[in-house]
């Protein structure tokens, strides 16, 4: 399976391991025959997620093929449950590929790590990217030099390349610490490249695992948690008490943030 992402970019499954079957015979292992309700293996997929018992989830194992721009990979190798294979610019010449945004946005007022609304006429900032990127690929060839008159070290070389410049690597993830990746990446808060990655990654998870991508959507992906002084808020609401940000004892982010849970 190969699922194209942002203008030159892929994700594509290499190899696989385990399933949603290999999943619950894991966990039986730990539970034995186990109680009548444990035996349904959606039942038992959910039960081991709501309950942080993540092993399990650790029996499957993906490794995935990915071409992905150098600022995505920055964000995306901070997941250091991974093992990665990345394509060596010391080793090999880098391709002229480059990412090119189709969709500009304005810096974010509210937040200093996002983007504020879109801009309507996005052309001259297109050009300059393009522009940016041909001109530093020429620099790049310059310092190279050619096969016969070769010049400066490709290591070096490549430090005159800006990070939308594409990058490949194997990436092997298990399935518990690709749960956690997809959690933090697929968030609105997480950057829309990489988020186009994770949401491609999560189609292929998907189709691979039902039964534990059901379990995972509905107790982690789409669900809250709740602080102990929000819980102590609700309690307060259930018992018929009117409480507002001026009386809730939380602070004005916190408070957002609360609202922004409920949904509200
Ligand atoms: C929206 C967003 C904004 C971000 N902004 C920034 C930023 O401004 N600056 C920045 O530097 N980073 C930033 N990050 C990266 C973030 O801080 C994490 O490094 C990244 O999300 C990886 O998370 P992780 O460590 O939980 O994942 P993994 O590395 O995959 O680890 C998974 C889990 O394994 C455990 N673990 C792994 N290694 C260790 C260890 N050595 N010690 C203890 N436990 C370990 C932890 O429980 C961890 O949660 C951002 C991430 C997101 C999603």
């Amino acid at each position: 399976m190969e699922i194209r992402v942002l203008d030159h970019g892929l994700v594509r499954v290499v190899d696989r391991m385990g399933d949603d079957a290999a999943i619950v015979q894991a966990a039986r292992v730990s539970y034995g025959t186990g109680t009548k309700t444990m035996r349904e293996d959606q039942g038992l997929i959910n039960y081991l997620m709501r309950h942080s018992h993540t092993t399990p989830f650790e029996m499957c194992e993906i490794k995935l093929h990915c071409k992905l721009p150098i600022f995505v990979a920055r964000q995306w190798i901070r997941h250091r449950t991974a093992s990665v294979n990345e394509y060596s610019a010391r080793y090999s010449f880098l391709d002229n590929v480059f990412y090119i945004p189709n969709k500009v946005s304005t810096q974010s007022e509210l937040n200093k790590q996002g983007r504020g609304i879109d801009l309507e006429d996005t052309t001259e900032i297109i050009e300059l990217i393009e522009n940016h990127s041909e001109e530093s690929y020429r620099k790049y060839l310059q310092l190279i030099g050619t096969e016969e008159d070769p010049y400066v070290a490709r290591e070096l070389a490549r430090i005159v390349i800006p990070t939308n410049i594409y990058t490949q690597w194997y990436w092997k993830i298990d399935l518990h610490n690709l749960f956690h990746f997809l959690k933090l990446r697929m968030d609105p808060h997480a950057q829309y490249e990489i988020r186009e990655y994770a949401n491609a990654i999560s189609q292929i998870v998907r189709e691979w695992v039902p039964m534990a991508w059901h379990a995972f959507e509905e107790y982690q992906l789409y669900a809250v948690t709740f602080s102990r002084s929000e819980l102590a808020i609700l309690n307060r609401r259930l018992k018929g008490e009117s409480v507002e940000f001026e009386n809730s004892g939380l602070g004005k982010r916190e408070w957002s943030e609360f609202n922004t849970k409920l949904g509200v």
